[in-house]
């Protein structure tokens, strides 16, 4: 099949060399013309395991093409895709002005020799694929009608950063929302070799589909945060978070998934989701109070460790120099998007200590918001030196194990504050660290 996909970010590009280690021949289309150059000339994007060998394999047998014109991007194609951005707008609710302004330029594209099916796969608020249907409509420049030579389609994306390419090689479900057959069964046809395993293609209608994917969100993020707050009250009452996480975690109805508490969750879609979930609900008259608290939490969350590092060293943190491990929102990605690891450094300069940072990944994107502010540092040991404390931010597999004496021998004093629980508590009391994590005691020295 013939695919374009307009938007190449993480769910362009990786939805894009997917298709195409299918056997389709894709197009990514991007705006940004830098981006395109370089994938267009073999240089990957973005950081996500697994994808730079896909991406180099399908270039090289001429499966998978960039350009900046969405005009030629779209020439012939079947099926063109909709990975576009939709950021919070001021009020919190999705702005929908890359899809719509896409739309409007489709509208002037499209011509009735061609069926097509436009695919939302953007998260987009309830009602979106409507919208596109109206703009494409409104600006057809040849005359073309809603079923016979276009179709609009929701298919959000449930990929995962760090794991995406494994979530859209092997999905758990498909979601597809169309009311058209004909869609229905190009949209089926793309999807087979995704779901050999058995895995469901949902279809239904467009509405549903698209609040499925705010739905699963908001519910994952509020699963989170329930964490969050039973890990707050295991402090409290002298609990053990990691105990009553395996003990409800063992029960089939709850899960053992996602009920690992932290410092809040982040990232580019979690946070503006959950927003847009409840400015939706508000436009219907309908308050979402439980989603409106798991927003509040999570903004306490994302600077939980804060007052703890203060109250350790006297309510005075000028002049201190903090250790941070892990800068992205999560490990195996080089995303910041809300990460919490940017909330603390902010807090940390504000208060008038210096940060010195290590991360796999995300430096460099971190480089673009704090410049020299804080020290970008060689490897995690290298944050050590002079460093009155460790603040661990992001759970990176390589931080799991350090060299314990290595890391007590740089620290001017063994103080860690670990904001994902990455240490045995037997163990580190051993060792002779204050070791401050989230809903477990603190191992004082
Ligand atoms: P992104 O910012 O990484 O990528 C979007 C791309 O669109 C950018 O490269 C941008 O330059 C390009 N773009 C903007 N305007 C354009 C235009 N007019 N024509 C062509 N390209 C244009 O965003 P993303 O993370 O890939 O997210 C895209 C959508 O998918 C969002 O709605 C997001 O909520 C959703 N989503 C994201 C993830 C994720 O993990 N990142 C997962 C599931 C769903």
């Amino acid at each position: 099949m013939k695919i374009a996909v307009v938007g190449t970010g993480y769910v362009g590009l990786v939805s894009g060399t997917c298709f195409a280690e299918t056997g389709n021949n894709v197009t990514c289309i991007d705006i940004d013309k830098r981006k395109i150059d370089k994938l267009a000339s073999g240089e990957i994007t973005i950081y996500e395991p697994g994808l730079e060998k896909l991406f180099e394999r399908n270039l090289k047998e001429n499966r998978l093409h960039f350009t900046t014109s969405l005009e030629e991007g779209i020439k012939g194609a079947e099926i063109i895709f909709l990975a576009l951005p939709t950021p919070p707008g001021e009020d919190g609710s999705a702005d929908l002005k890359y899809i719509l302004g896409v739309a409007k330029d489709l509208g002037g594209l499209l011509k009735p020799e061609n069926y097509v099916v436009i695919v939302d796969k953007s998260t987009v608020p309830v009602g979106t694929s409507e919208k596109v249907v109206h703009q494409i409509l409104a600006h057809a420049l040849h005359g073309v009608k809603e079923g016979t030579d276009f179709d609009v389609v929701s298919n959000p994306e449930f990929l995962r950063e760090g794991v995406a390419v494994d979530d859209f090689m092997k999905p758990d479900r498909v979601v597809i929302g169309t009311e058209s057959d004909k869609a229905r069964e190009v949209m089926g046809r793309l999807y087979a070799p995704f779901v050999r395993q058995g895995n469901p293609v949902l279809y239904m209608d467009k509405r549903s589909s698209e609040l499925t994917k705010y739905a699963a969100n908001s519910f994952l993020a509020a699963k989170i945060t329930f964490m969050n707050e039973i890990a707050r009250v295991c402090e409290l009452l002298g609990a053990d978070v990691d105990m009553v996480r395996r003990g409800i975690g063992s029960d089939s109805r709850i899960g053992k998934r996602f009920l690992f508490p932290g410092i809040g969750y982040g990232g580019s879609c979690f946070p503006k989701d959950v927003q847009a979930l409840v400015k939706s609900s508000n436009e219907v008259n309908y308050q979402f109070k439980m989603l409106e608290s798991v927003i509040e939490v999570n903004e306490e969350q994302k600077v939980y460790l804060i007052p703890k590092i203060k109250k350790f060293f006297n309510e005075d943190l000028k002049g201190r120099h903090f250790a941070i491990w892990g800068l992205a929102f999560k490990p195996n990605t080089d995303d910041i998007r809300e990460a919490p690891a940017l909330y603390i450094i902010k807090a940390l300069l504000e208060a008038g200590a210096t940060v010195a940072a290590y991360d796999p990944e995300a430096m460099k994107n971190v480089k673009e918001i704090f410049g020299d502010q804080i020290r970008f540092a060689e490897s995690p040991y290298d944050t050590l030196v002079e460093a009155d404390a460790l603040i661990i931010a992001t759970e990176w597999n390589e931080f799991r194990t350090p060299d314990f004496e290595r890391l007590g021998s740089l620290l001017k004093e063994k103080v860690i504050f670990d904001g994902r629980n990455l240490f045995d508590l037997n163990q580190i009391e051993q060792l002779g660290f204050y070791y401050s994590s989230i809903g477990r005691k603190t191992i004082e020295k």
